[in-house]
């Protein structure tokens, strides 16, 4: 009915363009899977073996925003060592829960954060354990930890790819700025949308290793401020790459 109200041009227009779209998808698919290779093949197979209950992990990457992985994991120890379960960090004060967590930096924001986020757990689940994401699936789980307060994509993303070893990729700075390079997500796409778009191209047994692998080549190789293209062995899979020469 919809398609008698169209032009014979305009349904020609729209199928040619769903053409285009199904053959660029699949163009980076392919693209997608070699460059999975070859950061194998050059970094392994790094699957993480961090296997910490969910909502020890979702607190880990509260302590981990804006620091680096030695502050995050003293931060955590302290957590660990002060206090015998999540009811005794929400039960003490927020000034001593910043003391405890003070090497993470920016403690009195994180201890308020994690005290609300556990807060919600408690008042939603009636309880301080998320095990209730094993039973769901991955984009349910994702939903839900993205309802709660503060909890955006990239954390999600851990929680799921780390505590439950669920295939979905967590899109930090490093990600985001190599597979905009590399061509695999457009340049005006922001970090949110381009975790969407890469989890529909990647193959889910790339993913755990996809995730460190990328975040090392973009600490060590691909840089922010001046990436080693030279020695890149990514560089024929590559646009910013082949435009720059
Ligand atoms: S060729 Fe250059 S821009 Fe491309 S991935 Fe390698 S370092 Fe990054």
């Amino acid at each position: 009915m919809c398609n008698k109200r169209l032009s014979t041009g305009t349904i020609a227009y729209i199928r040619r363009t769903r053409y285009r779209q199904r053959v660029k998808k699949a163009a980076l698919k392919q693209k997608a899977e070699a460059v999975c290779s070859r950061l194998m093949a050059e970094y392994g197979t790094h699957v993480s073996s961090r296997r910490l209950p969910a909502i020890d992990e979702l607190v880990m990457t509260i302590l981990s925003q804006h620091t680096n992985d030695v502050n995050m994991l003293r931060a955590f120890r302290g957590l660990q060592e002060n206090y015998e379960s999540w009811e005794e960090v929400l039960e003490t004060s927020e000034e001593e829960l910043g003391e405890v967590i003070r090497a993470s930096g920016m403690y009195r924001i994180k201890a308020k954060r994690i005290q609300a986020t556990l807060q919600e757990i408690q008042n939603r689940v009636g309880d301080l354990d998320l095990s209730l994401l094993e039973s769901m699936s991955d984009r349910e789980a994702m939903s839900w930890l993205t309802s709660l307060y503060g909890v955006g994509p990239k954390t999600a993303a851990i929680v799921l790819l780390f505590s439950l070893g669920r295939p979905v990729l967590p899109v930090d700075t490093h990600v985001w700025r190599v597979t905009k390079r590399l061509g695999l997500v457009d340049e005006g796409v922001s970090r949110e949308k381009a975790q969407v778009l890469l989890q529909e191209l990647i193959d889910a047994s790339c993913i755990p290793s996809l995730n460190s692998n990328l975040v090392k080549h973009g600490r060590e190789v691909c840089k922010a401020q001046n990436p080693q293209c030279a020695s890149c062995f990514l560089d024929s899979l590559c646009d910013f790459y082949r435009e720059s020469m």
